[in-house]
């Protein structure tokens, strides 16, 4: 009899990764190979050559901390010369290599790995560990992404799952996965705030939740906020109190600070249960050729004192995501609590005050994307499936001759969505071919938003209609002509932002001689749109 296959749902997170599945209706974690319901989002290379996943790479941070990739969340899908990629360079322990395809990619030992290929290596464990688990072959999933992710960070992620011989039936956004752990099938009418706070990055979410239809309708978050900041915060204190204790400094070797990292971690996390803990490091430096232990103490309030205000800035995001519909705190029904980091009492005491009610219990904060996403991934093509409303996170257009951003597809647009807009009508001197430079964000220079990709068209597409759609799952087609015309066109995303600004560059200097359009701020980021466009 032929095997049946199964579909299982993953939170590809930036820490862990968490694997679901559903069984006679139910959804549940599938434990790891060491039975633990997480899966380090690591990858690394041993020094016998070998690449660890998971656990294992996990293990060996501490001692091969260039090796050991952590992470690949933020950078996937991401130009290496993307100011982002430029900023987590110098933070990050590892190497980060431009890739073959501009995109950032990481140099483990001798070899670069794309940021798909490192993803997919955590998504290949977590297939295998739920073929071991559940006794069969597992060829399908569903991955979640956070909301605010672009075009190219969802296609990366597609095509990680692909790398792994999975076949993604869907990229789901996190939030919306955890309101779908809450109120599936539940036959609920009610306005869900969720509040995820995980190891690298802070996300908030509304939700429209009307029985099985979840509506997104605001969000928002900050990239540079999350777990990682408290654990920073800890060791800080701890280094200062050795130092006062000792009367030495600390020795910044990248193992002693690695330790120091991971025992702040797991003393911030042992405080959301006990009120005191001991941090316990021996030999972490020695003097006159003798070892000396670290030995700190750290309670509660000191924690909380020492993280307060990271605490304060989750709840000002959440004010300016209610604002941008002006929903008022009163008319949240319930607040989820999502990510490892609001398990600490203090956030859980904050949502209290903020929102004059506690958080949500029996929704599982690490463990509820991986549910929805095993519960999504269940409904698909059954009979009551779910609707998903979601709003387009960040505006889509193009660089205008001058630099300027030009948004095509609002933010808030309502997804599935599109818009179109027309190409200028043929001229006597326009050059061989037309290229399109398309973005992402809500700055007003182009170049200061995300470059999600080029669209070269030949000079014959001059006045012709281009339809921008983004589909259910945040992906961008991009279709140019009408009718029986239309055709869609794959956007090119081999030339990086600087490499875009290079070739304009010489184009302008090859056609010095011609008229110029109004002078640009910045010669870079157009294209000969510059020519259609602009009539100076
Ligand atoms: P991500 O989705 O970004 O991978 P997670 O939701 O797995 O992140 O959260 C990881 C973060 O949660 C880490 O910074 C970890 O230290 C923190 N964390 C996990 N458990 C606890 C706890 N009990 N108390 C406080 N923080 C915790
Ligand atoms: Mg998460």
């Amino acid at each position: 009899m032929a095997e049946r296959s199964r579909i299982i749902g993953i939170d590809l997170g930036t820490t862990n990764t968490v694997v679901a599945h559903v069984r006679n209706r139910i959804p549940k974690v599938v434990p790891s190979e060491r039975g633990n319901l997480v899966i380090p989002s690591m990858v690394a290379l041993a020094s016998s050559g070998d690449l660890l996943v998971g656990g294992p790479a996990r293990d060996q941070a501490v001692t091969n901390p260039r090796n050991t990739v952590s992470g690949a969340k933020r950078l996937i899908g991401r130009p290496f010369e993307s100011l982002a990629v430029q900023e987590l360079k110098s933070a990050l322990p590892y190497e980060i290599v431009p890739g073959p395809d501009g995109a950032a990619a990481v140099k483990l030992g001798e070899r670069v790995l794309t940021l798909p290929e490192v993803s997919s290596h955590v998504l290949a464990h977590a297939k295998k560990v739920s073929e071991l688990s559940l006794g069969g072959l597992v060829t399908e999933a569903v991955i979640t992404v956070p909301a605010w992710y672009n075009d190219n960070q969802r296609s990366a992620v597609k095509e990680a799952g692909r790398l792994a011989g999975l076949e993604v039936k869907r990229i789901l956004n996190e939030p919306t996965a955890a309101a779908l752990a809450y109120g599936f099938n539940r036959k609920l009418r009610k306005k869900v705030l969720v509040y995820d706070l995980g190891g690298g990055t802070f996300d908030v979410s509304v939700l429209q939740l009307d029985n099985n239809v979840f509506e997104v309708l605001a969000t928002g978050g900050d990239t540079f906020l999350g777990g990682v900041d408290f654990d920073r915060r800890v060791a800080e204190h701890v280094v200062r109190v050795f130092e006062q204790l000792e009367g030495m400094g600390l020795s910044t070797s990248p193992v002693a600070r690695q330790r120091i990292q991971f025992a702040a971690e797991s003393a911030k996390m042992d405080l959301s249960v006990i009120p005191n803990v001991m941090l316990e490091l021996p030999f972490i430096t020695e003097r006159r050729g003798k070892p000396v232990d670290l030995r700190v103490p750290l309670t509660r309030d000191q924690l909380n004192a020492l993280t307060q205000d990271l605490v304060d800035r989750t709840f000002a995001i959440v004010d300016g995501v209610l604002a941008q519909k002006g929903i008022r705190r009163q008319e949240i029904d319930e607040v989820l609590l999502v990510g490892g980091q609001s398990r600490m009492p203090l956030v859980q005491q904050a949502i209290t005050a903020h929102f004059g009610k506690p958080p949500r219990k029996g929704v599982h904060p690490d463990e509820c994307v991986a549910l929805g996403a095993a519960l999504f991934a269940d409904s698909l093509g059954a009979l009551d499936a779910v609707t998903l409303l979601d709003a387009l996170f960040m505006p889509i257009g193009y660089a205008q001759p001058s630099g300027a951003f030009k948004a095509v597809l609002e933010r808030n647009l309502p997804i599935p969505g599109a818009r179109s807009f027309r190409l200028p009508p043929p001229r006597e001197s326009d050059p061989a071919e037309i290229s399109l430079e398309l973005f992402q964000g809500d700055a007003q220079r182009a170049g200061d938003n995300e470059f999600l990709g080029r669209l070269v068209l030949p000079a014959s597409a001059a006045g012709q209609k281009v339809e921008l759609r983004v589909d259910a799952e945040g992906l961008l087609t991009v279709t140019v002509g009408e009718g029986a015309n239309a055709r869609a066109h794959q956007l090119s995303t081999r030339d990086t932002p600087e490499a875009v600004r290079r070739t304009l560059a010489d184009r302008d200097a090859r056609k010095a001689g011609e008229p110029r359009v109004a002078p640009a701020p910045e010669p870079g980021l157009l294209s000969s749109l510059k020519k259609m466009f602009g009539r100076g």
